[in-house]
C-alpha cells in the first residue's frame, strides 16, 4: 500500500472515530469560518476553532489531541448555532477533550481536566455543585490561592456561594448513573 494511501485512511479513521464520539457530522464543514468569528474564547487558543474541524478532516491526530484549544473552548454552542451546515464544534471538543485524555495527549500547563475531574465528583458525592468546596479542593491542588478571590465577597452577598454542602437524596441512583456513562464511554 502506498504511503499516500495510508495517510488518506489514517485520516478517515480519525475522522470516523471523532463522528462516532461526539455525533457531529465534521465532512458537511464548509471552512466558512463563522464559528471563529462568534468564538468567544477563539483568541486564546492556539488553533482557530474552523481550522480545528479542518486538521480533524486531514487526519492530524496527534496536533488536535495535543492542542490547547479543545481546553479553552466553554461548550457554550455559540459556534453550532451560527454554523450554516448545523456541525457541532461543541460536541466535537467535548469528544476530544475525552480522547486526548485517553492517548496521554492533555497539553501541558491546562487546568481544566483537573477542574473537571473535581466537577464531576463532587456532583457524584453530594447530588449537585457546591462551589465552596469545589474552588477549595482546586485551589490546594493548584497552590494558586489568591486567583478569583476578590469575586468572593459579591458572590456571598448576591446569594451564590452556600457554605454548607448541598444535602441531595440519590447517591445510589447517582453511582448507577456515573457507572454507566463510564462503561459507555469505555473507562475502566
Ligand atoms: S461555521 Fe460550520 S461550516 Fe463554517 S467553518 Fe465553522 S464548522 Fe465549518
Ligand atoms: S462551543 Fe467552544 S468552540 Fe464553540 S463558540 Fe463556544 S467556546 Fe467557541
Amino acid at each position: 500500500m502506498s504511503k499516500t494511501v495510508q495517510l488518506a485512511d489514517a485520516a478517515a479513521d480519525f475522522v470516523a472515530e471523532v463522528e462516532h464520539a461526539s455525533a457531529a457530522n465534521l465532512a458537511a464543514c464548509l471552512q466558512c469560518a463563522k464559528c471563529t468569528s462568534g468564538c468567544p474564547v477563539a483568541a486564546r487558543g492556539d488553533v482557530k476553532p474552523h481550522v480545528l474541524v479542518r486538521l480533524v478532516q486531514l487526519g492530524q491526530r496527534d496536533a488536535v489531541l495535543g492542542c490547547r484549544t479543545i481546553w479553552e473552548c466553554t461548550s457554550c454552542q455559540t459556534c453550532a448555532t451560527r454554523c450554516p451546515q448545523g456541525v457541532s464544534i461543541a460536541a466535537m471538543n467535548d469528544a476530544l477533550r475525552q480522547m486526548s485524555r485517553a492517548a496521554g495527549k492533555v497539553v501541558a500547563g491546562t487546568r481544566v481536566p483537573l477542574f473537571n475531574d473535581i466537577f464531576l465528583r463532587t456532583v457524584r458525592r453530594l447530588g449537585r455543585m457546591y462551589e465552596v468546596g469545589l474552588m477549595t479542593s482546586f485551589k490546594l491542588r493548584t497552590r494558586d490561592f489568591f486567583s478569583d478571590t476578590d469575586k468572593v465577597p459579591t458572590m456571598l452577598k448576591k446569594g451564590k456561594l452556600s457554605i454548607l454542602p448541598p444535602r441531595v437524596a440519590g447517591k445510589g441512583e447517582r453511582k448507577q448513573l456515573f457507572d454507566r456513562a463510564r462503561r459507555a464511554g469505555g473507562a475502566k
